[in-house]
């Protein structure tokens, strides 16, 4: 068989590197043909020096000019673009088999949307894009034939028990069951929630992840977030999905069926998991994670979700039911407070403050286009950047 042909957006990310990993375990079934970054040189030039791809894309033009220097000083001949056009040339380009789409946030929409556009194998790992555009993103993949697996743990999971392995309706599915591990400030005593660092929050217990959505599992919004893809990804209302708090984080999700058989899928936290599965899909890859050893783990425990702790959930829950664009203005606002959060200039629980401000002031519209989405996006992060100037004020 040819070989397949892999562009990784945001290689240089903590997806992008365990999408390289497992890659490299199998160089007779894989070739990289392109590998983006943001605006880390050094980093990109590492992986060019060691993957050769035929592209490489950085986001700003002069770090592509810087790169582009010093690969040519290095004999390499990889070809370096700049910018979205760039992102979205390698994500469509005819050569192109497959997509790993791991850019960090907003920021990944418009690529990801290029190859789900292209027809593409696309691995989605930046679930942002599914919240910002979840309806435009599910109609251009489905119309253009692209084939979407979902990357991000959970939904890789609730892939792998739908009955057929497929996306889409399942016959005689009655919930799913998302489930979380609560993140790294779960048992922390609620008064010291407002002092907590961005080190802290970053801590996550059992995942090894980048720093925003590292932030977003401390606060919850990850799972909020989550709901939002697992609505889009698998045509289910957010009514039909529990969330279930289980700390060791080695079940990844569930399906349960009408009948009362509930499917989960096991794994230990590592992403080459779901990476793996991805790539290889409908075959079995080695993925270079550690056999699962459940006397070790020794016991699985569950809990309720603690709406008094993780208020940003409800805020989801609500984006989840509302018009398409309310996600926007949800997703838009966790970023800008979530980096602020990152800079130290607000508190942890200002997070969800900002996000909420912003959500009340979001446009309604029911299937935003593109356009929309760009503005809706761009005025939301105003929004969020005037509710944190705000705050600050009235300190
Ligand atoms: P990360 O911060 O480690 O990496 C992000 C990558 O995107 C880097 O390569 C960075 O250079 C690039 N990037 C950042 N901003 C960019 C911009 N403006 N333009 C172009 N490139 C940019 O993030 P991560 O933890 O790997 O997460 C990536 C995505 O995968 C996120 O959407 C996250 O929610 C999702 N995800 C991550 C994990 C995980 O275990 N890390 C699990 C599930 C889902
Ligand atoms: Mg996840």
């Amino acid at each position: 068989m040819a070989l397949q042909q892999v562009t990784i957006l945001g290689a240089t990310g903590s997806v992008g590197s365990s999408t390289l990993d497992v890659l490299a375990r199998h160089p007779g079934q894989y070739n990289i043909f392109a590998l983006t970054a943001n605006n880390s040189v050094v980093a990109l030039l590492e992986l060019c020096l060691r993957f050769r791809p035929i592209f490489a894309v950085m986001r700003d033009e002069s770090a592509a000019q810087a790169l582009e220097a010093e690969l040519k000083r290095q004999r390499c001949d990889t070809t370096v673009l700049a910018g979205n056009e760039g992102l979205c040339h390698v994500a469509s380009c005819a050569e192109v088999d497959t997509v790993m789409a791991a850019i960090v946030g907003a920021a990944g929409l418009e690529s990801s949307l290029a190859a789900a556009k292209a027809g593409k194998r696309l691995l989605l790992a930046n679930k942002e894009s599914l919240v910002m555009s979840g309806a435009l993103f599910m109609e251009t993949a489905r119309s253009n034939g692209a084939e979407l697996l979902p990357i991000d743990s959970e939904h890789n999971a609730i892939f792998q028990c739908l009955a057929n392995g497929a996306a889409g309706h399942a016959d005689g599915v009655s919930k799913i069951l998302l489930t979380g591990s609560g993140g790294p400030l779960r048992t922390l005593p609620l008064n010291e929630l407002q002092s907590v660092t961005p080190d802290q929050a970053c801590a996550h217990p059992n995942w090894d992840m980048g720093r925003k959505i590292s932030v977003d599992s401390a606060t919850m919004m990850n799972k909020g977030l989550e709901l939002i893809e697992a609505k889009w990804l698998f045509d289910t209302s957010p009514d039909k999905i529990e969330i279930v708090i289980h700390p060791q984080s080695t079940i990844h999700s569930m399906v349960q069926y009408v009948d009362g058989s509930v499917m989960a899928q096991l794994g230990n936290p590592d992403m080459r998991i779901p990476i793996a599965h991805g790539l290889g899909w409908p075959a079995r890859l080695a993925s270079g994670v550690d056999a699962l050893d459940l006397v070790a783990i020794g016991q699985l425990t569950f809990e309720p979700l603690d709406r008094a702790r993780f208020p940003a959930v409800a805020l989801a829950e609500h984006a989840a039911n509302a018009l398409g664009s309310i996600s926007i203005g949800l997703n838009a606002a966790n970023e800008i407070a979530v980096d602020s959060f990152l800079r130290e200039l607000i508190r942890f629980t200002d997070i969800p403050i900002v996000i909420e401000a912003v959500l009340d002031q979001t446009e309604e519209i029911e299937t935003p286009t593109i356009e929309h989405i760009l503005s809706i996006d761009t005025e939301s992060r105003q929004k969020a950047n005037e509710q944190i100037k705000k705050l600050a004020k009235s300190r």
